[in-house]
């Protein structure tokens, strides 16, 4: 007999309450959720493909360990013992950085990776930390960092009720929305235009998003940083700066006034491809809106001046007094953010407190950048060890960072490597013990991320819709005892961690004399904790003492995991508001316009106003089918438009002799790779595009349907030397590339 269960979609970052249809264990159909108090009913194709993702064959059932040079299924027991005997000598011997941690992005979609990998990270205290971040989004980390103290204070366009909004390097119809959790983006920009507001797009694309728009500004790829300065430019000369309400908390606009003289529009013209009248009539449209919000995102990030660009957005956010203002972009407050402190001087933001072994780059967040690890692998130096042992969570760095044929070899020369993968893929398959997660219907689900992103304050929580399968475990406990392995406490009760980040957290929240249980004993508050398990009791501690908690009992209206459960499809927050100058962290306590590292990076980006390349660049696509690496094995979610293709303008085609299907050779610095052209005018002239996330012909997966459908990988044409200087984000868009047909 079928049933439903709610559950929360994990498979992008809009975050769609879903209704699953159950069979027994298994799902057969999923629908939007339509009493869901954010997404209210929308589905996408992946969202409704749930069932297929959560039953793919090909999953991992039990954990595979490495046996005479073969991954074979193995105990529970017997996988966690041989983690704990291939890192422990190499910590040891080597010390903590030796082992390298990679977190893929999917560790953002779960409640095991929000939990867990942070406790991880601690208690082996290895530096070597590689992540996703660093090839996706890490400049606007960096930005946030620098601008407001805090590199996870990100402000979010108010999609529900901006005037204007201006899109750069982001393709929403397709992606979905990132880095600004938007359910139903593309029915909230046709209401943006139902209600007489204005979409501009930036993109060297005419994307679905574009062609939404009233005004599309093709850019040259990689110029985005010198368009928005000749924005804020023309903002200082034509006297539109306005900073309104958000003047008393701002310092450095003189400075940036005099830093930005020579970025005119005119001055840009040649390098953005955008006429200097169109520059101008962008930065007026954006001073005349009674409100309107600049979003960037990943075509923008993943560039030479990554950074520069993403803080270049928030400065025109800010000069245009749209920052932290309804209708602008705004700070949302998630239901686990910690306790608000009082406003005033924070810490600060630091970069580079240690560097990279071999080239020197230096740490942001504490990360390294994801094109570093093979080196930090395969290169002896004098400054430290090389990363021996790996430890990789939902991680498939071999086909999402750049040149994945050297982190191959890399990978194999590893003493020990532990992934957590659902699947045998291209980086899991060097693993000596892959530890599989249940699929998403056997785990619960809760947005710790992406909460802190959304356009509207709301908290949901679902339980697992199935029951964890025979023999499976749940990836709690996966990382728990991961964990335990890996620290030298192998054999230890799982429930230790959590009960550890429990006794640490309240002894911290009692002490703190803003938070709502100062003074308390711990003890007492621990044993108050409600929930199945470890994982639940430390989502109630969170929302008891976050900003609308029940503060354990001071504020009995407030939320807690028992509230949460009896409103299954989620509790509303009410709309962004102003949080100036609380969510500050800089050492002024103002939001500080020109750090020193920007100032500092100014003069790089000065130099490119003059240079243009000559020949072909590359950029990077979405497909709506699609998220990264995730989910080409799914049959119902490969095809259509889904197809790794390199599209081609008309122009470009007929020049070099490519034809519209046919084969053909594309060269970078780090490498080549074939694709069949597509022949389309949706790319400007001289750019052609690639998506990311393809290339599954390699040996030893078991990915059986991706394997059919190979495609190409994209950043084989990268050899991991081209980075963001600030951030250390790989730049994979407005890269050189030389196309030669296939004959
Ligand atoms: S938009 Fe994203 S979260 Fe919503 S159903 Fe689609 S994949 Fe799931």
């Amino acid at each position: 007999m079928s049933r439903t269960a709610l559950r929360i979609c994990p498979l992008c970052e809009a975050t769609c309450g879903l209704t699953l249809t159950v069979d027994g264990t298994r799902v057969t159909a999923a629908r939007g959720d339509r009493d869901d108090v954010f997404s209210r009913g929308f589905i996408c194709p992946k969202g409704a493909s749930f069932g297929a993702v959560d039953s793919d064959p090909d999953r991992l059932r039990a954990p595979l360990v490495r046996r005479d040079g073969e991954l074979r299924e193995a105990t529970w027991e017997e996988a966690f013992d041989a983690v704990a005997a291939g890192i422990r000598p190499v910590v040891e011997r080597h010390g903590p950085h030796a082992v390298g941690v990679v977190l893929g992005n999917p560790n953002v979609h779960t409640v095991a990776g929000a939990l867990y990998p942070p406790v991880l990270l601690g208690a082996l205290g290895t530096r070597s930390l590689f992540t996703a971040s660093t090839v996706d989004q890490m400049p606007k980390h960096v930005s946030s960092g620098l601008l407001y103290g805090d590199a996870n204070a990100i402000p979010v366009p108010d999609l529900d009720r901006t005037d204007h909004l201006l899109l750069i390097g982001a393709n929403p119809l397709e992606s979905n929305g990132s880095l600004c959790t938007a359910p139903d983006f593309p029915g909230r920009l046709k209401a943006l235009k139902a209600r007489g507001g204005t979409l501009t797009v930036i993109d060297p694309r005419r994307t679905r998003t574009a062609r939404l728009a009233d005004r599309h500004v093709a850019v040259r790829p990689g110029a985005d940083a010198l368009l928005l300065a000749a924005m804020a430019h023309v903002l200082f000369e034509e006297d539109l700066a306005d900073l309104g309400a958000l003047a008393p908390h701002v310092e450095g606009v003189e400075e940036l006034a005099a830093a930005l003289g020579d970025f005119t529009p005119e001055a840009v013209a040649g390098s953005c491809d955008v006429d200097a009248a169109t520059t101008r009539a962008l930065a007026r449209e954006l001073a005349a809106a009674p409100t309107a919000a600049v979003y960037g995102r990943i075509g923008s990030c993943t560039v030479p001046h990554g950074t520069l660009a993403s803080w270049l957005v928030d400065v025109l956010n800010i000069l245009t007094g749209n920052l932290d203002r309804p209708g602008g972009a705004l700070f949302p407050q998630a239901a686990t953010d910690k306790t608000p402190r009082p406003a005033g001087p924070g810490r600060g933001f630091a970069l580079g407190r240690w560097r990279s072994r071999v080239s020197g780059h230096p740490e942001a967040k504490g990360e390294l950048p994801l094109s570093a690890l093979a080196e930090e692998i395969d290169t002896a130096t004098d400054a430290g060890e090389p990363v021996r042992a790996l430890v990789a969570v939902a991680a498939n760095p071999v086909l999402s960072a750049p040149d994945g044929d050297r982190l191959d070899k890399a990978l194999d020369s590893l003493d020990f490597m532990v992934s957590v993968d659902p699947y045998l893929n291209e980086t899991s398959r060097h693993a000596h013990v892959v530890l599989p997660p249940p699929p998403p219907a056997q785990s619960p689900h809760h947005d710790f991320a992406f909460n802190t992103l959304a356009v509207r304050n709301q908290v949901r929580y679902t339980r697992p819709a199935v029951p964890l399968e025979p023999g499976r475990m749940a990836e709690t406990e996966i990382l728990a005892r991961l964990i335990l392995a890996a620290t030298g406490m192998h054999g230890a009760d799982p429930a230790a961690v959590d009960a550890m980040v429990v006794e640490q957290t309240l002894g911290k929240a009692v002490r703190d004399p803003h938070s709502p249980v100062h003074g308390r004993d711990p003890r007492d508050l621990a044993a108050r904790l409600t929930g199945e398990n470890g994982p639940e009791r430390r989502l109630d501690m969170m929302l008891r003492l976050g900003p609308y908690g029940d503060g354990f009992g001071a504020r009995p209206e407030g939320l807690s995991l028992q509230r949460l459960l009896d409103h299954p499809h989620g509790i509303d927050l009410g709309p962004l508001r102003p949080r100036l100058p609380q969510p500050l962290k800089t050492r002024s306590g103002k939001v500080e316009l020109l750090p020193e590292p920007i100032a500092g990076d100014l003069p790089r980006l000065r130099s490119a106003m003059d240079r243009r390349p000559a020949g072909l660049v590359l950029v990077g696509r979405r497909h709506l089918r699609s998220n990264n690496s995730w989910m080409h094995n799914i049959p119902a979610l490969t095809g259509g438009s889904n197809r790794c293709t390199l599209h081609i303008h008309p122009e470009d085609a007929e020049r070099l002799g490519v034809r519209d299907g046919a084969a053909v050779r594309v060269k970078g610095a780090g490498g080549e790779a074939t694709a069949p052209a597509e022949v389309t005018d949706t790319v400007r002239p001289g750019v052609v595009s690639l998506p990311h996330g393809w290339g599954h012909d390699r040996p030893g997966t078991r990915l059986t349907h991706a394997a059919t459908v190979p495609g190409t990988n994209v950043n084989q044409l990268l050899d991991g030397s081209l980075l963001d200087p600030l951030s250390g984000n790989a730049v994979l868009n407005g890269v050189p590339v030389v196309l030669t047909p296939v004959t």
